[in-house]
């Protein structure tokens, strides 16, 4: 199944501001939330609404959406789905735009919560970058504890409701005011706004529920990927906190440059050097490509500075729109080491051009100096 462009689902422009987005999906997540919207596919369109706010609504993640489009987990950037689980209260959605609080509406401290994004840069080769590598890289992140599930508990136990909210991860202090009695909500230290308590702790986290792994994780670099473009492995952040899920993984790209080549954008440059014979009479010269040697005509009568083109020898738009050339600019080389008798022939040559070269061994500097001073 394809995805619809984030942008339609939330029936906004390309060039929509932040507000914009923001209204476009409180409209429709008030429109399509399950609580309230009993249609079928309901949940489907709220999710899609969810997840297309989720990335337009977070600068990073719109850049790189509108730089690389939707990332296909299944195309192997090390799975993980990019599946949201958990809609969270209809309440919740709207405590993020009046920020909690003052509204009197109670955060739930088991209200599923999104993990941390995590970023890690990644050094390619030329040739690697513009060809595309599968690798496998080790991250160290949290991750849920295997001993416990998470819930930070020895196992064969729970963690208690805490007996001093209730579970609610926040106390209620009344205060006798000559306004009147005021209600203030402060989070519950015995139980750090958790709601919960844990007699006895995991002995593998020590009560946390999360462990520092190294974790490997098999990456799909696309072929065509460019110095500092980054890539979201869709899953593979910090594991979700009460089943939420997790963040997602980014990973820059350095690219290391090429003693021959350079790029810009898809298109490769390059310089050949060519010899004055080559040049005046013509010759067919072979050429480095990425995609191996490939023969050029040099016509005769070509001058340094003469630039080619080889069609479709650069490399591959990261997206799949098109490959892109390479460019030569030809360099004719003067000798500078001559035997003799290649002297003889170039002053013979010279001759018959009617040219006398002036030979002698004075520089240009010299000749300068004397005309000013009049020596
Ligand atoms: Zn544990
Ligand atoms: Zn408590």
């Amino acid at each position: 199944m394809s995805k619809r462009d984030y942008y339609e689902v939330l029936g906004i422009s390309k060039s929509a501001s932040k507000d914009e987005i923001k209204k476009a999906y409180r409209k429709l997540s008030k429109k399509y939330h399950p609580d309230i919207n009993k249609e079928a596919d309901a949940a489907d369109k709220f999710k899609e609404i969810k997840e297309s706010y989720e990335v337009l609504s977070d600068d990073q993640k719109r850049a790189q959406y509108d730089q690389f489009g939707h990332v296909d987990p299944n195309q192997g950037f090390g799975g993980g789905g990019g599946d949201f689980n958990g809609f969270g209260g209809f309440e919740d959605i709207f405590n993020t735009f009046f920020g909690g609080g003052g509204g009197g509406r109670r955060r739930d401290p088991n209200a599923p919560r999104a993990g941390a994004d995590l970023q890690y840069t990644m050094t390619v080769g030329f040739e690697e970058a513009a060809f595309g590598k599968e690798t496998d890289i080790e991250i160290p992140k949290e991750e849920e504890c295997d001993t416990c599930h998470g819930s930070g508990a020895k196992p064969g136990t729970k963690p208690e409701t805490c007996s001093h909210c209730k579970g609610a991860g926040q106390l209620n202090v009344e205060q006798d005011t000559p306004f009147g009695r005021i209600v203030n909500r402060r989070v519950c230290h015995h139980c750090n706004g958790t709601g919960k308590y844990i007699k006895e702790k995991c002995g593998t986290c020590g009560g946390v529920g999360k462990v520092q792994k190294r974790r490997k994780i098999h990456v799909k670099i696309p072929a065509g990927i460019d110095d500092g473009q980054q890539l979201r492995v869709s899953g593979q952040g910090e594991p979700g906190i009460n089943g939420g899920p997790s963040g997602d993984l980014y990973i820059v790209f350095h690219v290391r440059s090429h003693e021959f080549f350079e790029r810009n954008g898809e298109d490769i440059y390059c310089e050949m050097p060519i010899t004055f014979a080559q040049a005046a009479l013509g010759d067919e010269i072979e050429v480095p490509t990425l995609h191996g040697k490939v023969k050029l005509k040099v016509p005769a009568g070509t001058q340094t500075g003469t630039k080619f083109r080889l069609r479709g020898k650069g490399i591959q738009n990261v997206r799949g729109y098109g490959v892109g050339d390479q460019h030569i600019l030809v360099k004719v080389v003067t000798p500078s080491k001559l035997t003799e008798k290649q002297k003889d022939l170039l002053r013979e040559f010279a001759d018959i051009s009617g040219q006398v070269p002036d030979e002698q061994h004075e520089s240009f500097f010299n000749k300068v100096k004397r005309a000013f001073t009049g020596e």
